[in-house]
């Protein structure tokens, strides 16, 4: 049988390996230079740049039966937060993997007693829930839930906002509370954690494990009309089944204006002599009137990042900007008011912006009915926009478009 999966983000990395399980030799077409999509690394003057602020979380079920974390060499976050605010800084414990740490907090001023209790009580809740059932539960907004669980005004702004915002790439917290509850339930399972030599590392592990696979680079699909495949370069391939694992508005005509616009994030790289928060973890602004919604110290995390030893600030903007011409100079101020170090210290090193960096997806699943995967007989479809926008939704896809093609294909015969 002749398979051709169209791209090799995470989904069509998965998609190809469940393929040869089942002992098919795939096709796999890449529009770019390299495998991974989404997950991907350059290396600028010596940094890694990982494109866009992203993490593993290591309680990805679908990270532990695809990946070896021994050899991504994974370096972990420090659980919980700095709190950055110009001359108030603050750091939370580990609210979401050890509350009884922001018990001990009682008078912090992160939110009240109150909260501190309700946080407990939720990390037990959704210890105990599983994720199918997180994903079949009500699907109210975030801040809707947050707010009918009885969190604090405080806590929501201090914490709970800025955190989530880096996370969804919105900033009204208007993400369905089945997404909240998973990443709060993967974050007090596991950690947060970067590959020591960068995101790709998570791509380029999954292409080591095709042995079977023909996999074309700098091959663009154009369209597919019926069985055929038809390149940007103008050649046309023959198929059996497709997996389609990009975008599939954009080569099939039928789906054309089905997929909701993504969101966008903006992601800039800085140097620096030496961090200013010296400890691998996430450092958030609350203040809105901050472009910045987040920043990290690579460097921290892991020295691999920086080949000159200076530090490698990421800083994350989720904000829309009306003028991006000046966003360098306006967040390097930024940076100088909530560290005290001259913004001039702040070498920029790149920019980028991320257009389509998460799906808008209304009905967040975990798993998918052989159904929604299949589109035609000989169609199927891969892709986090499918689930939810995740390394983790992204490899369930994968998997679950080849075996909604093989049950099929067995139905037949
Ligand atoms: C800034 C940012 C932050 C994120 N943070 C996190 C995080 O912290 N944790 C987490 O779990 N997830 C995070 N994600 C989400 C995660 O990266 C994605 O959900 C996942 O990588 C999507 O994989 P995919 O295979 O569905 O899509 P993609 O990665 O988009 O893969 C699609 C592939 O298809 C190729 N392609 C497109 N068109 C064609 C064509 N016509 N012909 C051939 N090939 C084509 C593309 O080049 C690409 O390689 C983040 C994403 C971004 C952008």
């Amino acid at each position: 049988m002749k398979v051709i999966v169209i791209g090799a983000g995470i989904s069509g990395l998965i998609a190809a390996y469940e393929l040869e399980r089942a002992g098919i030799s795939p096709i796999l077409l890449e529009a770019s230079d390299r495998v991974g999509g989404k997950v991907t690394t350059d290396e600028v003057d010596g940094f890694l740049l990982d494109r866009g602020f992203q993490v593993l979380l290591t309680a990805y079920p679908e990270a532990k039966r695809y990946l070896d974390f021994e050899l991504l060499k994974l370096k972990k976050f420090d659980p919980g937060a700095i709190i950055l605010n110009p001359g108030n800084s603050f750091t939370i414990q580990d609210p979401m993997r050890q509350p009884t740490a922001i018990l001990g907090m009682a008078f912090s001023p992160v939110g009240t007693l109150f909260d501190k209790l309700k946080i407990f009580k939720l990390n037990r809740e959704l210890k105990k829930k599983t994720i199918d059932e997180i994903f079949e539960s009500q699907n109210i907004s975030t801040i809707s839930y947050l707010k009918e669980y009885g969190f604090s005004d405080k806590i929501i702004e201090n914490f709970f906002k800025p955190f989530f915002k880096g996370i969804f790439l919105e900033n009204e917290l208007s993400t369905s509370s089945r997404m909240f509850q998973f990443v709060f339930k993967m974050f007090g399972e596991g950690f947060a954690a970067i590959p020591e030599g960068g995101m790709k590392m998570i791509s380029e592990q999954l292409k080591e494990k095709l042995q079977q696979t023909d996999l074309r680079l700098n091959t663009a699909v154009k369209k597919i009309e019926g069985h055929q495949v038809v390149l940007e370069n103008g050649e046309i391939l023959q198929a059996d089944k497709i997996i389609i694992a990009s975008r599939p508005d954009k080569i099939l005509a039928q789906m054309q204006g089905q997929l909701k616009p993504y969101r966008s994030v903006y992601n800039m790289y800085f140097s620096l002599e030496k961090s200013f928060l010296a400890r691998p973890i996430i450092g958030l602004i609350p203040d809105d009137k901050f472009l910045i919604n987040n920043l990290v110290f690579m460097t921290d995390l892991s020295k691999v990042y920086s080949k000159n030893g200076k530090a490698l600030l990421s800083v994350s903007v989720v904000k829309n900007v009306e003028t991006p011409a000046s966003l360098e100079k306006l967040v390097s101020v930024e940076l100088e008011a909530l560290s005290g170090i001259s913004s001039e210290y702040f070498k920029h090193i790149k920019t980028y912006k991320i257009n389509e960096a998460l799906p808008d997806v209304d009905d967040m699943k975990s798993n998918l009915p052989f159904t929604n995967s299949k589109i035609y007989d000989h169609i199927f479809l891969a892709g986090d926009y499918l689930l939810n926008g995740s390394i983790n939704a992204a490899m369930t896809s994968g998997r679950k478009a080849v075996e909604a093609m093989l049950l099929t294909t067995q139905d037949r015969h």
